[in-house]
């Protein structure tokens, strides 16, 4: 008898021990369906495939990789800022690897054209220095110890700051192009990936699941769940917890016109503020030489909410009503309200950029360059969730928090959820 799985039907809790039962009889011949298709999705569906494993991607948009994955700042992180021992640290380390060998292999252009963590002011030395001593535990390769200003000026010319770190292997890639190239391997291995399909429900049925989208139904006996900004919404037609819920935080970048554009060999980024997961604005040099200025982080009015005018009444309704709204907005009011007066005011944005590169004008900054989405999830008590996150529920794993360095660390995502959750 089909069973759906509702929020009543297949307690949180429990769905754990389910999960595991179900592990224990997964063979080859297994059919595993991926929901999304963004780098971690593609990366899953990858390596499952590679694994002789029949997987199928099920993506709603009509290409892959259209938002986190389409809309970053395309940058391999080396792993600096992670706490070590947690997934994000781990995880980068070894993603960061995977994806260089992967751009080898590909032919696909990889420019390790270093950053710089700028302090411009004593108040940031010593949140620099316990960057330091993460990239150190973590094992950055070819990390520097704290520098000087004059080291700064030899790296970067035109920078602003009174010390550093330097990561010089820290690379520039084409994230939406890794994952075509992901994907084609997934078809050559016999993967189907279909797109257009928005999954809508997912029903329990003798141990495996139907997936229902807006264009077919299909059987799984696993389903993996790599949705982004929708990652909430899909869980709850899982009966799963509804925290951690999905905030979406709208970052926006400025291009710099191409004369201005010598200002930056390679990467610039301020010291991050340790009390939100984001890195702050930086100055990206990207695989195609175009410098880059952002992102910021505004709330966005939508899940997929690009600019001001995308407007989702139920989305922006959620979130207001979540438990966690009055805290988080009573702990960081002021930092909101300065975001969003940088997004609205050209002068704000660049005044801000100007701290580390004081020869910046406004004439500098050519024309906004889109934006991104940040899948960012929070609890009911307000707090901003800071590493990776995977639950089980039923034959259902769900990624329910895969921010940045999600894209560098996608392919060692990938080898976890396979070994702890599909084997
Ligand atoms: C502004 C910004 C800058 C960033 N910079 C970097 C960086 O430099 N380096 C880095 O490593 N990371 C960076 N990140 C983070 C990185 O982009 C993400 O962690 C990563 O792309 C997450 O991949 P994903 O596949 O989980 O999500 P996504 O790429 O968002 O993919 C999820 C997919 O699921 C699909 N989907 C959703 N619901 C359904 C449904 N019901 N049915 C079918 N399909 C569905 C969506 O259409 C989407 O294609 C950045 C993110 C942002 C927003």
């Amino acid at each position: 008898m089909d069973d759906r799985i509702g929020p009543t039907a297949l307690p949180y809790a429990g769905a754990r021990s389910v999960a595991r039962r179900g592990r224990e009889g997964l063979g080859m011949t297994d059919r595993i369906g991926i929901v999304g298709g963004g780098i971690v999705g593609v990366a899953i569906a990858r390596h499952l495939s590679a694994g002789g494993r029949v997987v199928t991607v099920i993506e709603k948009e009509s290409r892959l990789a259209r938002h986190q994955t389409g809309h970053n700042s395309g940058v391999v992180h080396a792993g600096l800022y992670y706490k070590p021992g947690t997934l994000k640290a781990t995880l980068c380390a070894a993603g960061r690897e995977s994806i260089r060998e992967f751009c080898h292999d590909k032919g696909l252009p990889y420019r390790e054209l270093g950053k710089l963590v700028v302090a411009v002011d004593e108040t940031e030395l010593e949140a620099l220095a316990e960057i330091e001593r993460r990239a150190i535990a973590n094992g950055v390769p070819g990390v520097s110890r704290l520098i000087g200003a004059s080291r700064l000026h030899e790296i970067e010319p035109h920078v602003a700051g009174i010390a550093g770190i330097h990561s010089p292997r820290t690379a520039a890639v084409d994230y939406v192009a890794i994952t075509e190239a992901m994907a084609h391997d997934v078809r050559a291995a016999g993967g189907r990936i279909l797109l257009g399909h928005e999954v809508t429900q997912m029903i329990a049925e003798n141990g495996r699941v139907r997936v229902i989208t807006s264009a077919s139904e299909d059987v799984f006996d696993r389903v993996v769940v790599c949705a982004g900004l929708q990652s909430d919404v899909v869980a709850r037609f899982v009966g799963a917890d509804a925290a951690p819920k999905i905030l979406p935080f709208r970052g926006e970048y400025w291009e710099m016109t191409p004369q201005s554009a010598r200002l930056v060999r390679g990467m610039i980024y301020p010291v991050p503020d340790p009390r939100f997961p984001f890195l702050g604005v930086h100055f990206t040099r990207g695989v195609y030489d175009a410098v880059h200025i952002g992102p910021n982080a505004v709330p966005a009015l939508a899940r997929e909410g690009y600019g001001w005018s995308r407007f989702s009444a139920k989305d922006t309704w959620e979130s207001l009503r979540w438990p966690g709204a009055l805290p988080l907005a009573r702990q960081h009011w002021r930092m909101g309200v300065d975001e969003v007066a940088g997004s609205l005011l050209k002068p704000l944005y660049a005044r801000r950029a100007r701290r580390f590169l004081p020869e910046l004008t406004m004439a500098d900054m050519a024309h906004k360059h889109g934006a991104g989405v940040r899948a960012q999830a929070w609890g009911r008590s307000g707090e901003l969730l800071d590493d990776f996150a995977v639950d089980q529920v039923g034959a259902v794993t769900l990624l329910r928090n895969a921010p940045s360095p999600a894209a560098t660390s996608s392919m060692a995502i990938a080898a976890y959820v396979a070994e702890r959750h599909l084997l």
